[in-house]
Order: structure tokens, then C-alpha cells, then sequence
């Protein structure tokens, strides 16, 4: 008979490192009487960025960490942003600077996220801060990469020697974390669109890690007996959209708000196989909040010439 997996829980483990990120900040304003400070920049009106944005600000909030948002108008140029990330790069109650993303097609991304000062690169998207993570050396990590990694350390799911597929080679999550778990010695495959017969490398898999954008993308006879699966995914799907499987399994969402969120894992198949799974919505997501307010805490400590 199958087993269930057991459900890594985005929320619990994200709650817990906000708690030590509280008392690192607590520590924080005790030695040096000032606070970790982070500032969102945020271009337009995009509804989802406005929502990411408040709820990096509450995050702050509730670690104890000052937060403030920038808005700046649809149509601002590239030099507007810079001049406020100079500013910015040089107010010392400002230890991290995030431009939320997306940002509108006139402004160059790259010259915008390359001017903000390393040591405040809290999103970790420089390329030196790329760098250093190529390098092995100790730096800012972008926040979901690092969140996925912690998550498995938290469950204490080794990572030395295994064999990992990431699924996707995005820059915000597949090359990062794939680089992080060759840093911890385990031995990776990346997929991408162009790989073929990406069933024999997902069913290789001891971790699973997909983040692909690709609802359901991920069946169940794709993935090994006992594998640990990371869904990294979040799809929004209407009621239109759903078949009848998922209509029955997420039916309170779809009378509520008539879509619901899913994953790249088609959970109902692979959950019976897999020995640790994370659930989507309550697996990954919560981490990248967690993980950033945790880049912060870091860049003010770095900034401080305190330990870390
Ligand atoms: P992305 O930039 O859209 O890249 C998707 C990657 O998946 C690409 O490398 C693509 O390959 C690959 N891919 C797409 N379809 C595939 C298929 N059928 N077979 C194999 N590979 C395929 O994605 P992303 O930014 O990494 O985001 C992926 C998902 O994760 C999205 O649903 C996003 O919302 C979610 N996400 C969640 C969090 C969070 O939980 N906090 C954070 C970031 C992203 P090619 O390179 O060949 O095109």
C-alpha cells in the first residue's frame, strides 16, 4: 500500500526563522541602538507587485525590521531609478535595497539591479553577488533558492552525495539553487524545455525540485519511490480551467473565489510516492518573505562590521 509523504510546511519553517530573525534584530538595535532597515522600490501599478510589496513591508514589520516602499510612476526612466538607488546606496539606515520586479519595458533591468551596491543587495540578483555564489563564497543568496535548501536542512533531509533534478533553469530559482546544491555536494541534473526524456532524469531524482510555471507538469509515474519533491510552482487556475479531478479535490476554493493555486507537481498523483513533499499553496512561498527579511538582517550585520 502506498504511503502518504510527510508535508514540509512553508508556513511552520518560515515562522520559525522570522522568530530568530526577531531576536537577531532585538540584538541588533540592543548593540548598536539602530534598526535593520530595508527599502522596496516599486515602479507602477501592477496589482500583483503592489501585493508582494505590502506583504514585504508586514513581513518586516513583524521581525522588527524599518521598512519603507518607494513608488515611482509607470512611465519613470532609467535614470530616475538610479538616482534613487544612489541615494539610496549611501543612506546608512538603509542596509537592503529590492527593486520589485517586474519593471516596465523602457527601463533597462540590468543597469537598475547592477547599480545597487552589493553588501544592500538583498534580492541577491547582482551579478556579483552571482559571482559569489558561483564561487562558494559566503554572500547574498537570492530568497527562494535559499529558502528551498533551508527547508531540507530544517528537516534534517540530507544533501551530500544525493542525486537532485532541478526542473527549470530560471535565474531566480533553477541556476541559483543548483549551484547552491553543488556547494553542498550533491550531484545535479537541470531540465529545461529543451531536455528530452525529462522522466528519466525527474525518476533519478532522490530531490525533486521543480520550478518550471507548468501546472501538474510533474505525474506521478515521473517521480521515484521515497523521492523528496520541492514544487516551487504557483499556478493560478480558474474554475474554467480545472478538470473535474481538481474541481472535487479544491471545490471550496472554486465556490469561494472561483480559481484556486496549484503547482508544477500534480500532488494528488505524486504525494502516494514521495517520502517529503511540499505542498502548494504553504510549501515554498512562505520561505522567500522569510529568507528575505533573513538577507536583510545579514546586510545590516555585514554593514555594522558586526559577526556574522
Ligand atoms: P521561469 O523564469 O518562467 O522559468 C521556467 C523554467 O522552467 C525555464 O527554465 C523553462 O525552460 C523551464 N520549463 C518550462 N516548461 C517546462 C517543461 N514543460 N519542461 C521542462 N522545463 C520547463 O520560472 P521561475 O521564475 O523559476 O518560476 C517558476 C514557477 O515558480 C512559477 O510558477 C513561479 O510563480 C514560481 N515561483 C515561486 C516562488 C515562491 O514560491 N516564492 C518564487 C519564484 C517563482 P527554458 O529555460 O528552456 O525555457
Amino acid at each position: 500500500m502506498d504511503e502518504i509523504a510527510e508535508l514540509i510546511s512553508g508556513p511552520e519553517i518560515a515562522s520559525e526563522i522570522k522568530d530568530e530573525v526577531a531576536s537577531e534584530v532585538a540584538e541588533i538595535v540592543r548593540q548598536k541602538g539602530m534598526r535593520p532597515g530595508l527599502t522596496v522600490i516599486l515602479v507602477g501599478d501592477d496589482p500583483a507587485s503592489k501585493v508582494y510589496v505590502r506583504n514585504k513591508q508586514l513581513g518586516c514589520e513583524e521581525v522588527g525590521i524599518k521598512s519603507e516602499a518607494i513608488r515611482m510612476p509607470e512611465n519613470i526612466s532609467t535614470e530616475d531609478i538610479l538616482k534613487e538607488i544612489d541615494r539610496l546606496n549611501y543612506d546608512t539606515n538603509v542596509h537592503g535595497i529590492l527593486v520589485q520586479l517586474p519593471l516596465p519595458p523602457q527601463v533597462e533591468k540590468n543597469r537598475v539591479l547592477e547599480a545597487i551596491f552589493p553588501e544592500k543587495d538583498v534580492d541577491g540578483f547582482h551579478p556579483m553577488s552571482m559571482g559569489r555564489l558561483l564561487a562558494g563564497e559566503d554572500c547574498l543568496v537570492p530568497a527562494t533558492p535559499s529558502g528551498i535548501i533551508e527547508m531540507l536542512k530544517r528537516k534534517n533531509i540530507a544533501i551530500r552525495g544525493k542525486e537532485v533534478t532541478v526542473v527549470g533553469r530560471s535565474v531566480i530559482v533553477g541556476k541559483p539553487v543548483a549551484v547552491l546544491l553543488i556547494n553542498e555536494s550533491a550531484t545535479v541534473t537541470v531540465c529545461h524545455t529543451k531536455t528530452r526524456e525529462m522522466a528519466e532524469h525527474t525518476r533519478n531524482a532522490e530531490i525533486l525540485i521543480v520550478s518550471a510555471g507548468r501546472p501538474n507538469l510533474i505525474k506521478g509515474d515521473m517521480v521515484s519511490k521515497g523521492a523528496v519533491v520541492i514544487d516551487v510552482g504557483i499556478n493560478r487556475i480558474t474554475k474554467e480551467e480545472a478538470d473535474e479531478r481538481l474541481l472535487k479535490w479544491r471545490k471550496k476554493d472554486f465556490d469561494k473565489k472561483g480559481s484556486t493555486l496549484i503547482g508544477d507537481v500534480d500532488f494528488q498523483e505524486v504525494e502516494p510516492k514521495a517520502s517529503y513533499i511540499t505542498p502548494v499553496p504553504g510549501g515554498v512561498g512562505p520561505m522567500t518573505i522569510a529568507m528575505l527579511l533573513k538577507n536583510t538582517m545579514k546586510a545590516a550585520r555585514m554593514q555594522m562590521g558586526l559577526k556574522l
